[in-house]
């Protein structure tokens, strides 16, 4: 039987990788686990899209709360039974404000991921990003 594990909150939605799921020998309540961390992700995000950038307070809220997304994926590596390890986050360049590129970190994460040692695997932040920056 095939299973789609999806959560939705308003406008943003995250379907789970189900083969991984399965090579992982996650349960049920380690998807249900997953699938809140990823739910109060989408909670998070929604938040800091109606914080405007436009004060040093807003900015420092801003980092703050992309703080928390690093320790909620963090748990999400652990809830997926993976080692906690920064360098295969890929939530950090969704952050609301972040300006840094989507596609070549999408890129250079698939690198990390399928164990491509080199150094175009590296994170690629704009140093104008008022998140990353
Ligand atoms: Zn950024």
């Amino acid at each position: 039987m095939k299973h789609r594990f999806t959560i939705k909150y308003k406008d943003q939605s995250t379907t789970l990788n189900s083969r991984l799921a399965l090579e992982q020998n996650l349960t049920g309540d380690d998807i249900l686990a997953i699938l809140a961390s990823h739910k109060l992700r989408m909670m998070i995000f929604d938040v800091m899209k109606k914080i405007e950038p436009t004060s040093k307070e807003n900015v420092s809220r801003l980092r703050h709360f992309a703080k928390r997304i690093q320790q909620l994926e963090f748990e999400a590596q652990k809830q997926w039974k993976f080692e906690p390890d920064a360098s295969k986050h890929s939530w950090w360049w969704d952050i609301p404000h972040c300006s840094c590129p989507v596609h070549a970190n999408w890129k250079t994460w698939n690198g990390r991921i399928l164990g491509i040692k080199s150094d175009l695997c590296k994170e690629i932040v704009d140093a104008n990003c008022i998140i990353h920056g």
